[in-house]
């Protein structure tokens, strides 16, 4: 099976159901690739190879009959280490959980698992989730498959990267502001941001829950549907997941009407690489020679998105991020001293600087002289730009933007610059602050070969019409 590496979910899936090739086999290349062009790459903090291998076992048994109804079969995964999978340590990229073990699954993990997926690791990522290159993680930076000396974009870089190597056609990883988006740019996947509430978040650990959503890379349009399908919908384990219609999405991925596709002059602001902007009017060119009608369109509360995102997920996280005190989880330090010092030493070495910082300043915006200037207040722009992509939405079908302003940068880049760091969200912040889904396509490639990703968004739950268009771009380039 010389080609593993180029094989689609659906072709490994397919073949598994036939019985032409044994989930043992696909599993062994999948973890063989991990530990060496993953180790690499640094994409991995954890292989599951005895689970996986059991897993993989236990569908190469099964009848055809019982395969048949198996949408995954075989398919090896990889997941982003925040989010839960029993007997494997996770670490959300951090030292603070140094040691645990999580005790049930995250219910996209069970979904997957009965869908026929194998889980074949636990990837590097940014500490808690936090930044835009995957330099924030204890366990060192991911590189780029592209380019090792770039950055395969944050948080999720180890997902998106061991995606974009061939180590496995699928991967989960996780969306606050753009953590699968930008990444998916960098490294040439596509990536999804579903509607807040599609996917359960039980399981994943918390970093802004009221942005927080599980988010999947594929590098196809067909796969990144057959990952959704499996395991999005109402888990009564997670309040904010929401019971929607569910169509078969993957049986029909013709766009069976011409589109109106709306391009914001904000999202072309300074600071866009020029052979990004290039690549976005050559997007609109082929979508009007496909019969669908691209408007300029405005949408004035785009600049505020990084503020205002920086202030809910900061505020959020600090508390979230408060039950890691050395009592419950992981890491504990000072143990003969008071519960005080044990307290602050735990957190003093367990968190990186970004985290703390991300801390210090939550903290501040919720404190009590200054809630009603910065927290409040980003709450109410956050429901105006809620409302400013709802009544665009009355017009037009999709928005097309870029996903990030520049392609992969260079490891090292940016890292002694946060806000810089921070601006790289600028066109992926607005649609999580309003919860609608996006998805990030590999439709460009810069001068020098590096991916660039153009940004699709929808309004809440038409995960469809993104589908659609992916396979319509992708399909006949
Ligand atoms: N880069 C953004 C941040 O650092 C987004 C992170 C994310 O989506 N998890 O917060």
């Amino acid at each position: 099976m010389s080609d593993y590496r180029t094989l689609s979910a659906a072709e490994i899936a397919d073949r598994t159901r036939k019985g032409e090739i044994s989930a043992v086999e696909i599993t062994g290349r999948a973890l063989a690739l991990a530990s060496t062009v993953g180790s690499e790459l640094n994409a991995f903090i954890t292989l599951c190879e005895g689970k996986a291998l059991k897993q993989a076992e236990a569908i190469d048994a099964m009848s055809p009959e019982q395969k048949s109804r198996l949408p995954l079969a075989g398919v090896p995964v990889a997941l982003k280490d925040n989010i839960s999978y029993t007997d494997y340590p996770m670490t959300c990229g951090s030292h603070i959980l140094d040691g645990y073990i999580p005790p049930y699954d995250a219910t996209v993990v069970t979904r997957l698992i009965a869908s026929g997926a194998v889980i074949i690791g636990k990837t590097n990522m940014d500490e808690f989730a936090m930044g835009s290159s995957n330099e924030n993680s204890y366990f060192g930076p991911v590189k780029n498959p592209v380019d090792p000396e770039r950055a395969p974009g944050g948080s999720s870089g180890g997902s998106a990267a061991a995606v974009a190597a061939g180590i496995v056609p699928l991967a989960f990883g996780s969306e606050t502001g753009g953590s699968v988006r930008q990444p998916a740019a960098f490294c040439g996947v596509l990536g999804l941001k579903p509607t807040y509430g599609a996917l359960s978040r039980y399981g994943l650990t918390a970093f802004a829950s009221s942005t927080d959503q599980i988010s999947p890379f594929a590098r196809t349009a067909e796969d990144l549907v057959l990952i959704y399908q499996a395991t999005a919908g109402r888990d009564e384990r997670d309040s904010t997941s929401v019971a929607f219609d569910h169509p078969n999405y993957t049986a029909d991925l013709a766009l069976s009407r011409s589109l109106t596709i709306g391009l914001p002059k904000e999202y072309r602001g300074e600071g866009l690489d020029p052979e990004v902007a290039a690549a976005l009017d050559h997007t609109r060119k082929r979508l009007e020679e496909l019969g669908h009608r691209c408007v300029d369109i405005s949408l004035p509360l785009t600049d505020k998105a990084i503020p205002t995102y920086y202030v809910i997920a900061s505020a959020e996280a600090s508390a979230n991020l408060a039950r890691f005190d050395g009592v419950r989880y992981g890491l504990r330090e000072s143990r003969d001293r008071s519960l005080e010092e044990m307290y602050s030493d735990t957190r003093a070495s367990g968190f990186g600087p970004e985290v703390k910082r991300r801390i210090m300043l939550g903290t501040y915006a919720l404190s009590a002289g200054y809630y009603d200037a910065y927290y409040i207040k980003a709450a109410q722009v956050r429901e105006l730009m809620r409302r400013e992509f709802e009544e665009s939405f009355k017009h037009i079908d999709l928005i097309l933007s870029p996903t990030a302003p520049t392609p992969a940068f260079r490891l090292g880049e940016k890292v002694s610059d946060p806000l810089a760091m921070y601006l790289s969200d600028v066109y992926t912040a607005p649609a999580s602050l309003a919860g609608v889904p996006a998805i990030s396509l590999p439709l460009a490639r810069s001068t020098s070969g590096l991916p660039i990703g153009i940004q699709f968004i929808a309004k809440h739950f038409d995960e469809r019409t993104l589908f659609r268009i992916a396979a319509t771009l992708l399909n006949n380039k």
